[in-house]
């Protein structure tokens, strides 16, 4: 189990996430890590343990922009370190995750044999490796996510930002959950509605696989 918090609304993002996960870190506590559109990339700031740890680092090396992803991890596949906390990266593609990733072994294996290194010990990280590699083969964004989905075996709920797309996060779910906030300043997404609480009303449920 663990939280995810995406925003995308006029608001500073980083700040937004924080509030947001005051409400999630129930859901672990292990590490947490965010990741916001600045500019022409995208930036990550992780750190081990709990939210406390990553606002000294957030303190220590700022960021801020108006699109971003957060996570705090209940680790199920690696330890609980600052590589293995999300958001997960690969080239231009930064994902957060909730849930088992059941077939990751064999997905792996099939990225390393195609050249790819991994930086960490989790599940997670190989959906940003399939998205990557799908668009590098001329896939659309949404085609590449979809393709990269199909594939996964277990449960997820995702957030996703690509960096080209400086205006977008995707967002999906199977068996893990996930719950979409529209606010008057634009929309959020969380694990729990309870997280959005404080920022509106109007929650939307995707459904599975959605
Ligand atoms: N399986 C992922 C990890 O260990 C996500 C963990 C979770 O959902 O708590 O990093």
């Amino acid at each position: 189990m663990c939280g995810i918090f995406g925003v995308h609304t006029h608001h500073k993002a980083v700040s937004t996430i924080i509030q947001g996960w005051k409400a999630l870190e129930y859901r672990g506590y292990d590490s947490s890590g965010l990741a916001v559109l600045q500019k022409a990339d995208i930036v990550t700031r992780r750190a081990e343990g709990k939210i406390e740890n990553l606002e000294v680092l957030l303190e220590q090396q700022p960021i801020s922009g108006v699109i971003g992803i957060g996570h705090t991890r209940w680790a199920t596949h690696g330890t609980p370190t600052t590589d293995n906390a999300h958001p997960h990266r690969f080239k231009d593609v930064v994902v957060v995750h909730n849930g088992i990733i059941e077939n990751h072994h064999i997905l792996k294996q099939q990225l390393i044999e195609r050249g790819h290194h991994f930086t960490s010990q989790t599940d997670s990280e190989v959906i940003p490796h399939m998205i990557q590699q799908y668009l590098d083969l001329g896939y659309s964004q949404t085609d590449a996510i979809a393709a990269t989905l199909e594939q996964l075996e277990g449960s997820y709920a995702v957030g996703i930002l690509i960096r080209q797309t400086p205006n977008t996060i995707y967002a999906a779910r199977n068996a893990s959950p996930l719950a979409i906030g529209e606010s008057e300043d634009g929309l959020l997404l969380a694990s729990d509605a309870l997280a959005l609480s404080s920022f509106t009303q109007k929650v939307y449920y995707p459904d599975e696989n959605q």
